[in-house]
């Protein structure tokens, strides 16, 4: 077996009058996560892992935030791509681990949501998918509820 593994992070700010979209969920809370598509930390952080892994650029080269048609889409969309271009590589994923750093709402209960819709995108069972959430004890911005980051890693393999 052949493996690679590969590393992912995302921050977005937070600003009213735009939905809290997080792996492809939609999370009620005052603040959203500003961004040229959704926003979407989470799946951007594991776009990046995955692309890290099979070593075929990264998410701003693929989806330039200067591309009108990207304009408030769906962030599943690039792992939906993503994967296709992994696979095209002649690998499969292995498991993907991750982690949400945000001081509020509470994400636990959102978790078992956002695994199926991340592994929905990306074809694979539910269970290959970790998502964990963090909050950064009040302190930076993060900590303020100014903005919310996420850090991913991907396991990629090839027989
Ligand atoms: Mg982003």
């Amino acid at each position: 077996m052949n493996f690679r593994v590969g590393i992912g992070f995302d921050l977005h700010r937070l600003g009213p009058n735009t939905p809290l979209t997080l792996g492809g969920i939609v999370i009620p809370h005052p603040l959203g996560l500003i961004g040229h598509s959704d926003g979407d930390v989470l799946c951007h952080a594991i776009t990046d892992a995955l692309l890290g892994a099979a070593g075929i650029g990264n998410i701003g080269e693929l989806f330039p935030e200067t591309d009108p048609a990207l304009k408030g889409v769906s962030s599943l969309g690039f792992l939906e791509k993503v994967v296709a271009l992994v696979r095209a590589k002649g690998y499969e994923i292995g498991n993907i681990d991750s982690n949400i750093l945000a001081e509020r709402p509470r994400l636990l209960p959102f978790f078992p949501a956002m695994s199926e819709r991340i592994a929905s995108a990306l074809g694979i069972e539910s269970g290959r998918i970790q998502v964990k959430a963090k909050t950064m004890e009040g302190l930076g911005e993060i900590g303020a509820g100014q903005a919310m980051a996420a850090e991913a890693v991907a396991l990629i393999f090839s027989k």
